[in-house]
């Protein structure tokens, strides 16, 4: 059976951290889903499509990494898609406090689902979306936080 990983989020915008983590959990399973959240209560500073466009556009010619939207449960759209993974970042200590109770549960509800957590690495860990949409927020340059190939829509 392939082993496919979904790495939920939010990507407003995708960043370098999130390319990176991209990229290595390419390497660890058969198939990797970015699944951008849209979760009705949450304000977003880009639409969902523009989100999922970037995302395409940084990762252009892998069959095995697939982007796609989901609202609901994480573990719901997982089992739809036939993941018995999912990937996620930790930065900080505060990551992984938030993560655990996370993973801990979505364990309990969808038993045989793993959560594998991919240290940030030393480059991306001050990293976060928030950061770089402050910075586009007040029209300083956000290129060296995002990935290239978007590089040119923020020029
Ligand atoms: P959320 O909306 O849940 O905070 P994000 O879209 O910010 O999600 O991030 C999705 C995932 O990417 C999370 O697991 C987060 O820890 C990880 N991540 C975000 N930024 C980085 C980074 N700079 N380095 C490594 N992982 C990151």
């Amino acid at each position: 059976m392939k082993k496919i990983a979904v790495f939920p989020g939010s990507f407003d915008p995708i960043t370098r951290g999130h390319e990176s983590i991209v990229l290595r959990a390419r390497n660890l399973f058969d198939g990797v889903i970015v699944a951008v959240g849209q979760n009705a209560e949450k304000n977003y500073f880009f639409p969902l499509q523009r989100r999922m466009e970037w995302i395409s556009e940084v990762f252009p010619d892998d069959p095995a990494i697939r982007v796609e939207s989901y609202q609901g449960l994480t573990v719901d759209f997982c089992r739809q898609q036939g993941a018995l993974f999912i990937v996620r970042g930790l930065r900080t200590s505060a990551d992984f406090e938030f993560e655990r109770s996370i993973g801990q549960i979505n364990r309990q509800i969808y038993p045989g689902l793993e959560t594998i957590f991919l240290l940030a690495t030393p480059e991306f860990s001050a990293l976060n979306s928030s950061i770089v949409r402050d910075i586009i927020r007040n029209n300083g340059d956000p290129r060296p936080f995002i990935p290239e190939a978007i590089h040119k829509d923020f020029v």
